[in-house]
């Protein structure tokens, strides 16, 4: 029987995709075992009633038993074990969630809505990588996939607005401490509702720029804010979230020529929904309802929100999609600078498909094409 090891499942990450698992009865026809960095020995999760017992994430030897090894551990713990576990004559498969290995020649990164071709001619030449995508990256390929396959795209840019998780469970802890200061300073403004607007105002910005405001994780103020960087800097102006959307994008879905794609990503205050304002150049002038029509076949978690006020602040929403797999694509329309520039607007909740489901979906691929041969 195939043996799978689980590394940070107990992770934001790695506790979604546990719970995705569970939810899709997917512990069936393979051995798991559960490691730890800290918790060695301990009580791991409990799957179908057995508890398990938490194993050693930095034992070579035990990890070189594992036909899968599925870690949501982060970065620095691949940078630490991958390289050794290879050295050690391994041959297993890796899937991670970190981005170490994405741009790796010998990795690929998995959306397999989207990118399902690239990966099985991965495994049947005997790729043994398999990385998840930047959350973002992700989010907009789920959205407008169908574009890119029909090759409808010149060039595209993504101006984001992105959750708080994607920065970790510290940070989402501190955007709701954010809040929950803002509120209790204001609390007295609020009680009279005839209240000079400009002093409670005055109340809200003085406390965002105090110096006790919880900042020690975000560096600055999300409540009542938004933060334009995200990530580390890149030589050329971008950020690294930046740079991330023309690099990933390309690798996965693997065109002949890569379609330029850049914008500007940006921190807002909501937990765990990413929402994107896409302009896409188009390569000619396709009529929006023909766009609206291979936008939705995209995929089956794609669904068209219709271009009115009502259905948008309705459905098109990180309060609508939060926990849903749905990827809403909503407010898509020609610009006016000609008939080939269309904007469009897309949420998803970036736990879900931005990390956790496409390392479930890989690993039920790599299970079944390990049964196949
Ligand atoms: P995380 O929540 O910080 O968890 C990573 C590890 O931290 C856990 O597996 C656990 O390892 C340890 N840990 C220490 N204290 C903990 C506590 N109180 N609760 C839970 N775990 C604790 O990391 P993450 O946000 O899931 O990210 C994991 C990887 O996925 C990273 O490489 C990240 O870049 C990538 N990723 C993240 C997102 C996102 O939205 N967050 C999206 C896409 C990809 P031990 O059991 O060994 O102590």
């Amino acid at each position: 029987m195939v043996r799978a090891g689980f590394v940070g499942w107990r992770g934001m990450v790695g506790s979604v995709l546990i719970g995705r698992m569970k939810e899709e009865e997917d512990f069936v026809g393979f051995e798991s075992s559960f490691f730890s960095t800290s918790q060695v020995g301990q009580k791991g999760p409990i799957i179908d009633g057995e508890e398990k017992c938490l194993e050693d994430a930095y034992d070579i030897d035990k990890l070189s038993k594992l036909d899968i090894i599925i870690t949501c551990q982060g970065g620095s713990y691949t940078e630490e074990v991958y390289t050794k576990l290879r050295k050690y004559g391994w041959n297993g498969y890796w899937i991670d969630a970190a981005s170490t290995l994405r741009m790796e020649d010998d990795a690929i990164i998995v959306l397999d809505p989207v990118n399902r071709d690239v990966i099985d001619r991965g495994l049947s030449s005997g790729v043994k990588n398999y990385i998840g995508s930047n959350c973002t990256v992700s989010l907009m390929l789920m959205a407008i996939s169908g574009l890119f396959k029909n090759n409808l795209i010149e060039w595209l840019t993504s101006m984001t607005y992105q959750a708080a998780s994607g920065a970790g469970a510290k940070n989402m802890r501190e955007l709701v401490e954010q809040m929950a200061r803002v509120g209790k300073d204001s609390g007295s403004y609020l009680k009279d509702p005839n209240g000079a607007i400009l002093a409670l105002d005055r109340q809200v910005t003085s406390t965002i720029n105090d110096e006790s405001f919880p900042i020690s994780n975000f560096g600055a103020p999300l409540a009542c804010s938004v933060i334009p960087w995200i990530d580390k800097p890149m030589e050329n102006g971008q950020s690294k979230e930046e740079w991330k959307g023309f690099a990933e994008t390309n690798k996965i879905i693997q065109t002949e020529q890569p379609v330029p794609v850049d914008g500007l990503c940006v921190r807002i205050g909501t937990m765990r929904c990413h929402s994107q304002a896409l302009t896409i150049k188009l390569n000619s002038d396709v009529p929006v309802d023909e766009i609206t029509d291979i936008i939705a076949e995209s995929n089956q978690w794609t669904t068209i929100v219709p271009n009115t006020k009502e259905e948008s602040i309705k459905k098109l929403s990180p309060a609508a999609v939060s926990g849903t797999l749905t990827v809403p694509v909503g407010r898509i329309r020609k610009l006016n600078m000609g008939p080939e520039y269309l904007t469009a607007f897309t949420v998803g909740d970036q736990l879900l498909w931005g990390a956790a489901e496409p390392i479930r979906r890989i690993f039920r691929i790599i299970l079944g094409h390990l049964e196949d041969i």
